[in-house]
């Protein structure tokens, strides 16, 4: 199974495709990791890409369409995989489309996370990770069980994001507005689309998505 997670910045597309990772062994394929991997390591990708998420406006198509065709030719192709913040724009969908039938692979389920602007601005400054596992968390709507310890790996070193600051998340959603919203018409013609509200509690939200995958 191959399934789009489309969402404002903040919407919460890492936080379920985390759990459908753990709950169904699906691979997440998210293109702001590789790129914040790609400016870590310094490599031309990298280098290229910084400047543009610092600002909050879009990698280039040829860059991140390049970086989920090489991602998926690492996995076994029956491995299902969640795209998460691919595709944004039209150009990047119709790669996708190219992508996915070299390699055998359908798409079986576009699902937009639905979300009130307002919020979003509050879920992205709250938001910091596990600086080892990469979970994520939120000041006010998922602290850690444990104060200072990382659920899951048990770390205890977090960070944030530096494009996570209020005035580059108005630029971001400007960017979805404009660029991203306009392609789920393409897949709404395919009938690919659900909605799923994303303002519900965590649990919720996932269990609406369980809910549209189906039985396991
Ligand atoms: P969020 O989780 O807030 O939606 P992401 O982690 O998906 O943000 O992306 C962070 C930044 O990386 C984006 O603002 C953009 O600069 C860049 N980026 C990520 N994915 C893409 C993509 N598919 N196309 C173009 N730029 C991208
Ligand atoms: P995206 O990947 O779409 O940019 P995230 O999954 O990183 O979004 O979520 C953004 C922030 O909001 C994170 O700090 C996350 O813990 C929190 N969050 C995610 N989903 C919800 C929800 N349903 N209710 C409240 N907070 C949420
Ligand atoms: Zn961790």
């Amino acid at each position: 199974m191959n399934i789009i997670l489309l969402g404002p910045p903040g919407a919460g597309k890492g936080t379920q495709a985390s759990r459908l990772v753990s709950e169904r062994g699906m691979v997440q394929l998210s293109t702001g990791d590789m790129l914040r991997a790609a400016v870590k390591a310094g490599t031309p990708v990298g280098l290229k890409a910084k400047a543009v998420m610092d600002a909050g406006e879009l990698v280039s198509d040829e860059i991140v369409s390049a970086l989920i065709g090489e991602a998926l030719d690492k996995l076994p192709p029956e491995t299902g995989v969640i795209f998460d913040g691919y595709p944004r724009t039209a150009a990047q969908a119709e790669s996708l489309d190219a992508i996915l039938a070299e390699r055998n692979r359908t798409l079986d389920h576009v699902i937009e996370l639905e979300v009130n602007e307002d919020a979003l601005v509050e879920r992205i400054t709250g938001r910091f990770t596990c600086a080892n596992c990469g979970e994520g968390y939120h000041d006010s709507f998922k602290q850690p069980k444990v104060e200072g310890t990382c659920d899951v790996c048990g770390g205890t070193e977090f960070k944030r994001r530096p494009d996570d600051n209020a005035e580059t998340v108005r630029t971001r959603m400007a960017e979805y507005r404009a660029k991203t919203a306009p392609i789920l018409p393409i897949y709404e013609a395919r009938s690919l689309v659900s909605r799923v509200d994303g303002m519900a509690d965590i649990a919720d939200v996932n269990a609406a998505i369980e809910g549209i995958l189906g039985a396991r």
